[in-house]
Parts: structure tokens; sequence; C-alpha cells
């Protein structure tokens, strides 16, 4: 039997080990339209990989229906992302609950999952460009240029693991999507995530550079819908840094629908309004005679402090009120060069979680970022990605 994996990336090549090791008369092929395999594992966790998280939750996940990452991560969780990767030759830092590999190389973890191909006997096409897959009786034909000619492969079983078009990374764009619709497949609007947010307020310039411990709060017309605290980068479009990209799924969707997005910071989460005015009473009868930037010299940033001051002058209380929210008018989010996923993808209507089968198709699998579930930083897409390719695999080789 002929499985096909269309996609040579995380996903892509953990879907052909587990193929590989669940059924020995298979003849398992790998299609990469880009010249190599896993590009985008090496750009993972800044070169480093984080490539799970010991708090493995269902909660750190953004879909539809939660159910259906539950369903997955009872089957391959955090514990049997350790022991695939132990079994093909890892060893592991925890920072924190976040897992890399020991050697602090994301391409360890490409080398290793490339080696088991190999010795799985996978083979692995490169600069293959899938045309269009067509539904034959109980096979798929996959029409394809390789070296400018049209040719065509015939599947038994087939694994699409496209991945998405986030990242600035060749072969990472919309094609896989494209051979999915041509099914009739439903695939919900695919948009930036984990990404910053740009915003026309010209104070952004003010603040370039600074990078700030605070909590960013999104409101999409008005609304609060998600916050996040931690170290804050204000750039010279806007905001960026892991606080924000947590918050960013959501305000690619509310500006995708045409709402109003607004960023408020809090730049001193720890301290509550009331606390605030207790300590620039107390500045004020310590030091009457300083002007107000003067008391916010070791408050805030003086960039930060600079743009509050312009922007609410002596008043105190306003002072205060810029610093616990301080509002950025969201426009956009960066581009898809600029950020670590998508979301959106197929909808999780489309699957069966128990095997990763498409509902319309049989022997028709998906795995990885292509579907529309989207984890939060901390190694949770990565995990989604060797879960799904890992029973994608299984399944289509029974
Ligand atoms: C800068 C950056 C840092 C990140 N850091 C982390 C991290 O530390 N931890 C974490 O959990 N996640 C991280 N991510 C996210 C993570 O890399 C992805 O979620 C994960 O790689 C998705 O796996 P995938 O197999 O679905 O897609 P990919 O790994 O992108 O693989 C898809 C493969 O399919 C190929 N392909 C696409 N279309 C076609 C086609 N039509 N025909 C043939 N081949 C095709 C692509 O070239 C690619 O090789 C990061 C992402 C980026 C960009």
């Amino acid at each position: 039997m002929n499985i096909i994996i269309v996609g040579a990336g995380a996903s892509g090549m953990t879907a052909a080990i587990s193929a590989a090791q669940s059924g020995k008369n298979n003849k398992i092929f790998m299609i990469e339209h880009d010249d190599r395999v896993g590009k985008k594992i090496l750009s993972t966790g800044n070169g480093k990989c984080n490539l799970t998280n010991e708090n493995m939750s269902s909660d750190k996940y953004r879909c539809s229906d939660i159910t259906v990452v539950d369903k997955v991560l009872n089957k391959f969780g955090y514990k049997e992302t350790i022991d695939f990767f132990e079994k093909l030759g890892l060893i592991f830092k925890n920072r924190d609950g976040y897992i890399y590999p020991y050697s602090g190389q994301a391409s360890s973890v490409l080398d290793v999952l490339r080696m088991k191909c190999s010795e799985l006997g996978v083979d692995i096409l490169t600069g293959v460009k899938p045309l269009h897959i067509k539904v034959s009786n109980d096979s798929y034909i996959i029409e394809y240029i390789e070296d400018d000619k049209k040719k065509n492969i015939r599947a038994d079983r087939l694994i699409i693991a496209t991945g998405s078009p986030a990242s600035n990374i060749s072969g990472a764009d919309n094609s896989g999507y494209k051979l999915i619709k041509e099914l009739g497949i439903k695939v919900n609007n695919v948009l930036p995530a984990l990404t910053g947010l740009r915003s026309s307020n010209s104070f952004c310039k003010a603040m370039a550079g600074v990078r700030c411990d605070g909590t960013v709060s999104l409101y999409v017309d008005n609304v609060f819908v998600s916050g996040d605290t931690g170290e804050i980068q204000l750039t010279d479009y806007g905001i960026s840094g892991i606080p924000v990209f947590q918050i960013s799924r959501f305000a690619s969707i509310a500006l995708n629908e045409g709402k109003r997005v607004v960023a408020k910071i809090d730049f001193i989460p720890h301290l509550s309004t009331d606390e605030l005015k207790t300590i620039f009473k107390n500045k004020q009868i310590n030091c009457p005679q300083k002007s107000m930037d003067e008391q916010l010299i070791g408050v805030l940033n003086k960039k930060v402090a600079g743009v509050i001051l312009k922007r609410y002058g002596n008043d105190i209380y306003k002072i205060i009120e810029g610093i616990k929210s301080f509002e950025f008018d969201i426009q956009a989010t960066n581009p898809f060069e600029q950020s670590q996923i998508a979301t959106g993808g197929i909808d999780v209507s489309q699957i069966n979680f128990d095997t990763m089968e498409s509902k319309k198709f049989k022997k028709l699998y998906f795995a990885g970022e292509i579907i529309d579930v989207d984890g939060i930083c901390g190694g949770y897409n990565l995990q989604w990605a060797w879960a799904t390719g890992y029973i994608a695999g299984r399944n289509a080789a029974k």
C-alpha cells in the first residue's frame, strides 16, 4: 500500500515515522515542495526548539470545539512526545516546564526526525509541487510538477500536513489549503497569529525600543477579549513580545471582521490604582519641589513617562489612569512573514479526531497547523503537530 504524506514538516515527518512503524508492507512517500524538509523546525524557539511543555492541557489551545484537542492530547500528550523523541535519541532540558533538546539546538530535533525517516525507508521527494489531488475509486491521484514536468503518483492513503503560511521561511504558503479546498473541504479564514500588533498612534515612535513588564488587555468593540502579562516590547510600529503574541489571534480575527480593536497596557500591573495614588501622594509630600516628570523618575521608563506626560499633562489622576490603561489603537497585525503561526484552517467539523481522518473522504488524513486549532506560545503548536502527525500516520498505516 502506498501512503503519501504531502508536507515534510513537523507533523508530516512524525506521520511518516508512525506510519512506517505501524505497518511493515507499506511504501511511504513524503512530498515536499521546498528544497529541504523541516525548515520551520530550525527557527522554532529562537533556534532552540521548544518542542513541548510539561503543563499540557487543552486550555492552552484555541478552537471552536475544544473537546477535539482533549481527544488528541489523551492519545498523544506530553509523555508520548517525550517518549517518542527519547526513542529517536534526544535528551531534554526543562526550563519551567518548557522542554528543549539538551543540545539547545533545533537542528537536533530535525536531525533525529530525518535520520529516523531514512532508517525506516521513507522516500522523501523534495522540490515536488503538487498541483491537484483527484479522488479515484478507493485512492488518490496527486498531480505534481517535478523538474518542470507534470507527473502523477497514486496514494492508497493520503496525509496532508502542509502547515500554514506563517514565518518568512520558503515553503510556508497557502498552497496546501488550495489543494484541500478543491476537494470541497471547509477551510476557515487563515490569519496571522502569535505576532505583533500594529498601531497608527504617532506616539509609538517615541516609545520604540522600550521593553517593560506589563499587562496587555485586548478590547474588541469596547469589550474585553483576552489579556496576558509579561515582557512587552514597544516598537516603532506598535507592540510586540510574548504577551502580545498570546492575544494577537483575537485581534487578527476581529480586524478581519472589521471590528474596532484597542490594546490597553498596564505599565505597573502589580500595583492598584489606589496604591499608585498613595505612592504619588507620598512623593509629593516628601519632595514637593519636584516637577511631575521628576516624580515619574524610577517609576516608569523615561520614554514611556515622556509620552504619558505629553498625553495627560500634569494631572496626577490622569497620569495614573494612563499608567494603568494606556491605549493603542490597533490597525493590523504583523504579516504572516513575521508571525509564528496562523489561526484558521480546516474546520474541525471536517475531521474525525480519533484517527485524524477526513469525514468526507475515507483514507484521507490531516495533521498539524493546517487544522483550525492554534496553541499559545510555549511548545503547544509543535505538540499539536507531533500528536496529530503521529495519530494520522498510525491510522493511515492500519
Ligand atoms: C519563528 C517561529 C518560531 C516557532 N517556535 C515554536 C516553538 O518554539 N514551539 C512551538 O511549539 N511552535 C513553534 N512555532 C510553530 C511551529 O513551528 C509550527 O506550529 C509547526 O512547525 C507546524 O507544523 P506543521 O507540520 O503543521 O507545519 P510545518 O512545520 O510548517 O511543515 C509544513 C511543510 O509542508 C511543506 N508544504 C507546504 N505546502 C506544501 C505543498 N503544497 N506541497 C508540498 N509541501 C508543502 C512546507 O514547505 C513545510 O515543509 C514557531 C514558528 C515560527 C515561524
